[in-house]
């Protein structure tokens, strides 16, 4: 397995729509490997591959705290087969947006279907955190951030911050 970095917005690929998989074979199953370690690094409980600039239809998911109990999920070409009416709110954070947080309100329940780590079709019945961080990762892969739910105020003086982060960073790595 081998870490890969993570796309800090702005950034216009984490804008972009990601396509869907053809099957999940050997070279998805390393990728799948690789984000997953990326993600436990970051820490992170989510990740979509557009995130370490591949735009893949295809995230993982492990929302277990303790390291002990690792739980992952992968999902290839997800599609929500149900959204609840009932809504509920979670501080959300991302990877992609690291130091910003903000509370967000989605559909309290959610059934996903797409295909495993096998390559089989599954499908989760999510609900409380799972639920909202599968939906956080798909928005991902529509090009979609949390930070588009904000009002236009918030969300332009978070992305003046990360691009003044970036700046920063920058100028560390040179
Ligand atoms: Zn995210």
């Amino acid at each position: 397995m081998s870490k890969k970095s993570i796309i800090i917005e702005p950034d216009p690929i984490l804008r972009k729509k990601s396509e869907s998989l053809e099957k999940v074979d050997s070279n998805v199953r390393k990728l799948m490997d690789d984000m997953l370690e990326t993600m436990y690094e970051a820490p992170g409980i989510g990740l979509a591959a557009v995130q370490v600039g591949i735009l893949k239809r295809l995230i993982v998911i492990d929302i277990s705290k303790e390291e002990q109990k690792r739980d992952p999920i992968f999902l290839a070409n997800p599609t929500f087969t149900y959204k609840s009416k009932d809504t509920s709110v979670y501080e959300e954070g991302c990877l992609s947006l690291p130091g910003h947080f903000a509370e967000i309100e989605r559909p309290a329940e959610c059934h996903v279907k797409f295909i495993n780590y096998n390559g089989e079709q599954e499908e989760i019945k999510a609900k409380g955190l799972l639920a909202t961080c599968i939906q956080h990762e798909v928005d991902h892969l529509n090009g979609v951030l949390f930070i588009d739910y904000l009002s236009k105020l918030k969300k332009d003086m978070i992305i003046k911050k990360l691009k003044k982060h970036k700046k920063e960073m920058n100028k560390i790595i040179l």
